[in-house]
């Protein structure tokens, strides 16, 4: 099959040759007919003639050079004609700038960021007895863990919340602690009010810091009246040494 399809174009390819050499022939008579009218020019003719088949190659060059020239400039001037039209509409654009400035210039007016410093008072710590003798100190007391401060005040002194929070417990249940208050601070900390003579407040309340809380008495194991004072961190029951904890908040006491 491709030896079938090979051959016609074999076969076309002598054919254009013969013609081609015909025109030649002629195209020599009329420069040697041309050459014997003018006498002059006839070998240029001749010459010329080997290089195109009918007409004068100089001719036939200026020819398509002319046609591409203007079909080039036909194009140009269609792109020019075409580019103006997009352009014309840019005056316009160009125009709106003058409203710009004053646009981008409002927002430069406001960038300026005030810094609203929230006056609010810091939430501070109070002691829950001030002006009580210290008796006793966290740590090892009597073969066991003394878990809390002791503060002396004569019976019936007010004991404060030492923070603000919601009151978890407040009541005797037996545990030794006697009339007791605990205060969940919501901070990870809760604080222990033990031996109360009273309380003053009930499970949930909301209390205040300083806001009195119960009476300082000698409920549940104790030789007298003192405020025993926890502080729990993380959970109840997880005792720390109020001493330290209490001075980083402004609070010192003698221990
Ligand atoms: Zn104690």
């Amino acid at each position: 099959m491709q030896d079938d399809s090979f051959i016609p174009n074999e076969n076309i390819a002598p054919v254009r040759h013969r013609r081609r050499a015909s025109t030649r022939t002629r195209l020599l008579v009329t420069a040697a007919v041309a050459v014997a009218g003018l006498g002059l020019g006839g070998v240029a003719v001749a010459a010329a003639g080997t290089d195109d088949d009918g007409t004068p190659p100089a001719a036939a060059e200026f020819d398509a050079q002319a046609r591409a020239e203007a079909a080039s400039r036909a194009d140009r001037s269609a792109r020019d004609s075409a580019t103006p039209t997009p352009a014309s509409p840019s005056p316009s654009v160009s125009a709106s700038p003058t409203a710009k400035p004053t646009a981008s210039a409002k927002p430069k007016a406001t960038t300026k960021p005030k810094p609203k410093k929230t006056t609010k008072p810091k939430p501070t710590w109070v002691n829950p007895m001030k002006g009580a003798t210290i008796t006793s100190c966290y740590g090892p007391r009597w073969g066991v863990l003394h878990a809390g401060i002791d503060f002396a005040m004569p019976a019936g002194t007010p004991v404060r919340a030492a923070f603000g929070g919601t009151v978890e417990k407040a009541g005797d249940v037996g545990d030794g602690y006697g009339i007791s208050v605990v205060v969940n601070h919501g901070n990870g900390y809760l604080t222990h009010y033990a031996h109360l003579s009273t309380a003053k407040v009930g499970v949930g309340d909301k209390v205040a810091a300083g806001e009195t809380i119960g009476l300082e008495g000698s409920t549940g194991d104790s030789t007298g009246p003192h405020l025993h004072f926890e502080v729990h961190q993380g959970q109840l029951w997880n005792q720390i040494d109020p001493a330290p904890f209490l001075r980083a908040r402004g609070i010192d006491v003698a221990c």
